[in-house]
């Protein structure tokens, strides 16, 4: 079977990660975060976690050949092998196209999943989020808090604000995203494999309609590979 790449892009609060994650599980794919790779790195004080930190903490991004190398790293893992999902990456044009060096094979699937959100709801999405430190999971104090009050429901972590869900932080994320990363869905356009999802719409809905465009994509492949 051919091998799928999933490419989650969004401004930071659109919903990626959750959605991602959700859809490893779907499909069994490895759902990859280079957010959450920058994180564990600084939480082990790995020499990668303190070059990305200063980065990281002004919103800004992290070098293009830093994070290239890492992800090439993650895909060579045997997990990857049937497919996977990529969250927050690419973030620039020079690691679409680096990306692109990585999937050499020539009956790989490429989708990207654009998820569409207004400013101010990514404003207030960020600045009512709670992460779990040690699994990651994202919950939302107004719209989807956690069962188990301010612990993760998943691990039992108490949960923490992220450094760069502040205000200031953010907004120098947003400007980032829309200089870096929002060309991208031109380059993706381009290249035909650019869906867009309304993201202003609950997360079982969003993730229904991501999940009608993954099959549509597998069967429209199935069906123009067949003799
Ligand atoms: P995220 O969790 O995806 O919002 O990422 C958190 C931070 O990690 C970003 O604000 C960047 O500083 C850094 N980062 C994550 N992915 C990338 C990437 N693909 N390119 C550059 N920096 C990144």
């Amino acid at each position: 079977m051919a091998r799928i790449a999933i490419i989650m892009l969004g401004p930071p609060g659109a919903g990626k990660g959750t959605q991602a994650r959700r859809l490893g599980e779907a499909f069994n794919f490895p759902s990859i975060s280079t957010g959450d790779m920058f994180r564990e790195e600084l939480n082990n004080q790995t020499e990668l976690g303190k070059k990305a930190q200063a980065y990281m903490e002004s919103g800004g991004l992290v070098p293009d050949e830093v994070v290239d190398a890492m992800v090439k790293t993650r895909l060579s893992r045997k997990d990857c092998k049937h497919g996977f999902i990529l969250d927050g990456y690419p973030r620039t044009i020079h690691q679409a196209e680096f990306l692109q060096g990585l999937i050499v094979e020539e009956d790989a699937q490429v989708l990207t999943i654009g998820i569409h959100v207004e400013d101010e709801v990514l404003v207030n999405r960020l600045s009512s989020r709670w992460t779990c430190p040690k699994c990651g999971k994202m919950f939302n104090a107004k719209s989807s808090p956690s069962r188990a009050g301010d612990r993760c429901d998943a691990c039992g972590t108490p949960l923490g604000q992220r450094k760069d869900d502040s205000p200031g932080v953010v907004r120098e994320r947003l400007a980032v995203y829309r200089r870096e990363t929002k060309p991208l869905i031109e380059y993706f356009q381009e290249r035909g494999s650019y869906v867009e999802i309304n993201g202003a719409d609950s997360v079982d809905t969003i993730f229904g309609n991501i999940l009608q465009v993954v099959k549509q994509k597998q069967e429209n492949r199935t069906s123009a590979s067949l003799p």
